[in-house]
């Protein structure tokens, strides 16, 4: 039996992926799925909603066995980093595997759908390591840029999850992959969440983390008010800076947002929570 999957991270690309799919094939039943760390932002459900009501079916929802809590008791209260990402492993790889691991011991073929656009470099390292589990790239395949990712969420009228406002990023509220304009906005839209990742900082740097989850500073230290202006005003300048050299398409004018990630550099984001 053949099955196909397609995994939304709560992100822009995923979103328009599964949009793409429904509307270019909508032949194939395509069984999508979310992989739920537990510490996602409320603007991802609420985005994954607008989705199910779009597709019409139902996004399953896989939870790690084990919590964000329990992995990190597990390594000693480090936190993860870029270097050390077990949280990905733990609790984004590790459930879908489990959740495809009876589908490919029957003998399925898994066709699995993943949202690399056509701007961008498919890296090897999230290839598939089954013969019968094949990753499929149809934005990549069809040309599907950034801005062809916006346009197909436009016209769906499906949108941008609610937290591009302020953020590009899906994936954990204390995601240390987040620049540090994020984390001051991250305190800003959402405290309980901020205070929540610098109560894990700093029981982790109690217990010897060599790592705080943003580069070079704590997020006590990140929070204080003089800190928080000035990241506003270097945010603001590199924006300036991007907006003057920008050339606008007189095709698509609007279409292609600034990202953090073209203002920053990319940073090693991941597609499993970030796509
Ligand atoms: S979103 Fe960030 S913190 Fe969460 S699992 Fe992915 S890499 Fe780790």
């Amino acid at each position: 039996m053949e099955r196909h999957v397609l995994g939304l991270s709560g992100g822009r690309d995923s979103a328009a992926l599964a949009v793409y799919m429904r509307e270019h094939r909508s032949e194939i039943d395509i069984e999508y799925f979310f992989t739920d760390t537990g510490k996602e932002l409320p603007e991802v459900y609420e985005y994954l909603d607008t989705l199910e009501g779009f597709l019409g079916k139902p996004i399953v929802r896989l939870n790690p066995d084990r919590d964000f809590d329990f992995w990190l008791r597990q390594f000693n209260n480090f936190l993860p980093s870029p270097r050390t990402r077990w949280c990905t492993r733990q609790l984004k790889i590790r459930p879908f595997e489990q959740w495809v691991a009876p589908m490919l011991k029957r003998g399925d073929t898994v066709y699995s759908y993943v949202a690399i656009r056509a701007d961008e470099e498919y890296r090897a390292g999230f290839a598939s390591k089954h013969e019968r589990l094949i990753v499929q790239l149809p934005l990549k395949d069809a040309g599907v840029d950034k801005a062809g990712v916006m346009e197909i969420l436009d016209s769906a009228g499906v949108g941008l999850p609610a937290y591009y406002e302020w953020r590009t990023r899906s994936g954990c509220t204390f995601c240390f992959f987040q620049q540090k304009i994020e984390w001051v906005r991250l305190l800003e839209r959402h405290p309980e969440f901020f205070y929540e990742a610098r109560r894990y900082e700093k029981t982790a740097i109690e217990d010897g983390s060599p790592f705080s989850w943003s580069e070079g500073e704590s997020l006590e230290d990140l929070a204080r008010p003089e800190r928080t202006r000035e990241i506003r005003r270097d945010h603001e300048k590199r924006v300036a800076r991007m907006q003057a050299r920008a050339q606008v398409n007189p095709l698509r004018p609007d279409s292609e947002p600034i990202d953090i990630d073209d203002l920053y550099g990319h940073a090693k984001a991941c597609i499993a929570c970030h796509k």
